[in-house]
């Protein structure tokens, strides 16, 4: 059975670092400093099988090269980004082999923060960098709306079971915005006094579960009346389409 979990790193990224107990191999997931990993592996006595990357930019990448220079590991990413050290470029529907770990992952390409922004699914689990996050999702920085809600609607086509290993802790401030755009979901309530205790206790509020991403998430959620009626509210419009309700709530979230 594997054990996943979160080294800390910067402000609030997650390098997320799977675990085979049995054999101590193990992997990392977007290193975006080499530093905090490296104090890990040496604590716990680990030995690093490869590296997973989602996306090009620095806090998701710029630990490759150290790393490299201590373990001269395999390393994941996405096809069309050029990373430094990426030496397996991978495409939609790509597998992974991890053989120490025995794990098996899916590539899906899910464009919209980046580019060639790819996540990684298997055992029930997805990570998925910076395009879901605990209640809201990346910031579009090279792909469009309609990329993005594409990229969001393939992720929730995934099992409801789905863990869900974002890159980022943003889930509290995400849970702020998703009750102003629907003030009246008990389920958002219930989660930010979940979220509060999760907090308190200086706690990871990741992974998330993709069913509570459905009932929480806005971004998740252009489909349902009450985001419908808030964006056709922010615009004084009638938008009905889901990419424009996407769009709204996305550049109105830049703001807030
Ligand atoms: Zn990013
Ligand atoms: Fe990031």
């Amino acid at each position: 059975m594997l054990k996943v979990m979160p080294i800390a790193a910067f402000k609030d990224n997650y390098i997320w670092l799977l675990v085979n107990p049995a054999n101590r191999h193990c992997i990392v997931v977007d290193p975006g400093d080499a530093e905090p990993v490296i104090d890990v592996l040496k604590k716990e006595n680990l030995i690093l099988s490869a590296i997973l990357i989602t996306h090009h930019h620095h806090d998701h990448t710029g630990g490759i090269l150290t790393l490299l220079e201590h373990d001269a590991v395999p390393v994941y990413g996405p096809a069309t980004e050029s990373i430094p050290g990426v030496d397996h470029k991978l495409r939609n529907d790509d597998l992974v082999f991890i053989q120490a770990l025995d794990l098996e992952l899916r590539v899906l390409e899910i464009p919209g923060h980046t580019a060639g922004h790819i996540a990684y699914y298997g055992a029930e689990m997805l990570f998925c960098g910076d395009t879901l996050f605990g209640a809201g999702c990346g910031r579009l920085f090279e792909g469009t709306a309609e990329e993005m809600l594409h990229s969001l609607t393939k992720i929730s086509e995934l099992p409801n079971n789905t863990l869900i290993y974002s890159a980022h802790e943003y889930t509290a401030a995400n849970l702020r915005f998703a009750a102003t755009v629907e003030p009246f979901n008990a389920d958002i309530q219930k989660r930010i006094q979940d979220v509060a205790t999760i907090r308190e206790k200086n706690l990871p509020t990741l992974p998330s579960v993709l069913q509570l991403e459905k009932l929480t998430n806005p971004f998740l959620r252009c489909h349902i009346d009450s985001v419908v009626k808030s964006a056709q509210e922010q615009t004084h419009s009638q938008l009905m389409n889901p990419v424009d309700i996407f769009r709204t709530i996305r550049t109105w979230k830049d703001t807030f």
